[in-house]
């Protein structure tokens, strides 16, 4: 066995979490080396660029904390220390400037993934990071790494380790949620892992699905209990997905959890009150038909008309206030979230009780987690990319402090 893997800090997981911890061990002096199981490192991260890479969110910090759930002080605090401008001015240093969009949400200016990981790496490789790659860990005895590869079995027993695997979304692309059990064979909590960011199935008639599956509905606000948000959806052959939803996917998984259904409330036109609603759609011409005064009065695409008739069960009074009411109030009740492999990102994970302050496990000293698989979960809007960026910078302050104790 070499003597970087006896000696040195193994970072298990080359996504954002492991690879930003790798970034500052290297540039702290440590010998690092990643292990990867994909033939190669941030699948993830590129995926995400293919959206944009929306890296993050220039809101005010407050507003930006409060996006992550469940609550434990520790994630907050890696936010702080490690805030949006901190992760700007890294993506400058790597030649990839970003700007704000019109939503307050943070892009390269490339809109793309695959530079700023390219960069990355480079850097990664001038600092010395080691990346091993098709390296999948299965065991985790005490002090010791257990890898499958493809030639043979690999034990390492680094100074330090840290596991930055992931959530179990998208698996394809690495993370698989398969160190679950590893972890709890050694002792360790971890909350179920869940989809979130995620798309719920909708009963639909066959005459909605046929006609406006893949349709999208623009301009949507949607509420559950005082929980509400702005964006866009999508109807799917057996369900809805998109922005919006994923904005409430929390509450509404939490619902569904709780009582089989969720029952979400859409305003079809959030941009016209009540009362500017009923006076435009009582102008309209006597004899002219219902899907006509929808489309004009309330200028309701198909989709959204097609909607509203599934939500009021077809049966939509004709009277200007009443049908203004149905607009700004469409209930519609969704039942199972999609698989968590088709979920933009993974609820549930580590427990933090199960950390000490510095994201270190507290029954294996040395051993640090990071990233997604830990037990929190946010919204889209660069709050998942900032807080694995975030938490693998923690973790890996964390090891350092950790190292310079040890003798
Ligand atoms: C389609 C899509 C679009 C997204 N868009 C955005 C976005 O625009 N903005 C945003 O903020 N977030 C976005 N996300 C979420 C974001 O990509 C993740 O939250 C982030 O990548 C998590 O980082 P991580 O390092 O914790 O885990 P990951 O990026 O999942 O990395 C974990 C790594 O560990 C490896 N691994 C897993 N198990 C093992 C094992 N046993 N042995 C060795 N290696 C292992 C995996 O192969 C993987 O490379 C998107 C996600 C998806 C799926």
């Amino acid at each position: 066995m070499d003597a970087d893997r006896e000696n040195g800090i193994a970072i298990v997981g080359g996504g954002p979490a492991g690879l930003a911890a790798a970034e500052w061990l290297a540039g702290a002096g440590r010998p690092v080396t990643v292990y990867e199981r994909m033939p190669s490192v941030g699948r993830k991260l590129l995926i995400a660029g293919r959206g944009g890479l929306n890296l993050t969110h220039s809101e005010p910090m407050p507003d930006f904390l409060e996006r992550y759930a469940p609550v434990d002080p520790r994630l907050p605090a890696a936010v702080e220390a490690y805030p949006p401008d901190a992760l700007r001015a890294w993506c400058d240093e790597l030649g990839q400037p970003t700007f704000v969009g019109s939503s307050g949400r943070v892009f390269p200016e490339s809109f793309k993934a695959s530079p700023l990981l390219r960069a990355w790496l480079a850097r990664l490789d001038r600092l010395g990071v080691v990346i091993r790659t098709r390296h999948r860990l299965v065991g985790l005895e005490e002090g010791a790494l257990r890898f499958e590869t493809p030639e043979e079995a690999q034990v390492v027993r680094p100074r330090a380790a840290l596991l930055a695997l992931g959530g179990a979304s998208w698996p394809r692309l690495g993370s698989d949620g398969a160190w679950v059990p590893l972890l709890e064979e050694s002792g360790v909590a971890v909350a179920p892992l869940r989809p979130a960011n995620v798309g719920f199935r909708v009963a639909w008639s066959a005459h909605f699905a046929g006609r406006f599956a893949g349709e999208p509905l623009k301009r949507l606000a949607a509420r559950i209990g005082a929980t509400s948000a702005r964006g866009e959806a999508v109807a799917t052959a057996d369900g809805i997905e998109g922005g919006v939803i994923y904005a409430l996917s929390r509450p509404i998984r939490e619902a569904v959890e709780r009582d089989g259904v969720a029952e979400l409330v859409l305003d079809l036109r959030p941009d016209l009150d009540a009362g500017a609603l009923t006076a435009r759609l009582a102008k309209s011409r006597p004899g002219e038909s219902l899907s006509t005064r929808l489309r004009k009065a309330a200028s309701l695409s198909p989709a959204a008309i097609g909607l509203l008739r599934e939500a009021h069960a077809n049966a939509l009074p004709s009277e200007a206030a009443a049908l203004a009411a149905a607009i700004k109030a469409a209930p519609l009740r969704l039942g199972a979230p999609a698989p968590i492999a088709r979920a933009i990102s993974t609820a549930g994970g580590v427990a933090f009780s199960e950390l000490d302050a510095q994201f270190m496990l507290r029954a294996r000293p040395g051993l640090f987690l990071a990233g997604e698989m830990l037990d929190w979960e946010a919204p889209t809007g660069g709050y998942l990319l900032q807080a694995a960026f975030a938490s693998g910078r923690a973790a890996a302050k964390g090891m350092l402090a950790w190292l310079d104790r040890q003798p």
